[in-house]
């Protein structure tokens, strides 16, 4: 909505060999010119992040979709902030629901997931910061109880300048990867009720200014109707960031 520029996140998640992610960005380089009112970043897996940053046309950024707790050091198996942005990475995806549930491993808790961001953001990395509900919490009513305790460790723990390079990538669980599509009515009142939240915890004008994406089986056939609404200032969009439907959706902003 006006001020805010749109920002619209592919998550690759660990799909795509190098042979099938050329190919995909051969699509995208090829595809016509991106909306001035839009930024565009895709979350690629780690290894393939350098494929990205030489092959995939330069007005898309390159986000990482985790990034580790630690600096450099003795810290085998992790990649850290400074390291990704030594690469000539702009973005990381932090807090996804699906590290939060940690698929077998230790999960991501929020109180890990703020220190994240906070380290990513010392390292001059942005980051979109993933809340949402799960099926259960939504039917219980406790939708904006759950995304406000996914975001009050980010509150304590962040400054107001840290704020300009975050954005909220609003996410309700059972929406991911279900092909379940919050409306954008539904998905228009958590994204009010998100915004006042911060406006109330941390200042009005980083509400107002902050960019709060939509996720959740956004493709290019709904992507119009959610990105009409006044509080959804983009998406992150999993299954269509590995097809040329990523480009419907990135022109169907207002
Ligand atoms: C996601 O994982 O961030 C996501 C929104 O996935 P999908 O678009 O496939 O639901």
């Amino acid at each position: 909505e006006g001020t805010r520029p749109y920002l619209l996140g592919g998550n690759w998640k660990a799909n795509g060999t190098l042979a099938t992610l050329r190919a995909l960005i051969a699509e995208f380089n090829a595809a016509g010119p991106i909306p001035a009112n839009a930024e565009v970043v895709i979350g690629a897996p780690f290894i393939h992040i350098p494929e990205c940053l030489s092959s995939l046309r330069s007005d898309i950024e390159i986000a990482a979709q985790n990034c580790s707790l630690t600096g450099p050091g003795a810290y085998t198996g992790e990649i850290c902030a400074s390291q990704l942005k030594d690469m000539g990475v702009t973005w990381v995806i932090l807090g996804h629901s699906e590290r939060r549930e940690g698929f077998g491993m230790a999960g991501e808790d929020s109180d890990l997931v703020a220190r994240k961001t906070k380290i990513a953001l010392a390292e001059g990395l942005k980051v979109m910061f993933c809340i949402g509900e799960k099926k259960e919490e939504r039917e219980a009513g406790t939708t904006m109880d759950v995304c406000a305790s996914q975001m009050k460790p980010l509150a304590d723990i962040l400054s107001k300048e840290d704020w300009a390079n975050v954005s909220i990538a609003y996410e309700p669980v059972w929406a991911i990867g279900t092909g379940l599509t919050a409306t954008p009515e539904m998905a228009q009142d958590t994204h009010a009720s998100i915004r006042q939240w911060v406006s109330d915890n941390v200042g009005a004008d980083v509400a107002s200014a902050v960019r709060i994406q939509y996720g959740g089986s956004m493709n290019g056939a709904n992507a119009a109707g959610l990105l009409a609404m006044p509080d959804i200032d983009g998406g992150l969009i999993g299954g269509s960031s590995l097809k040329m439907d990523f480009f419907s959706c990135i022109n169907s902003v207002p």
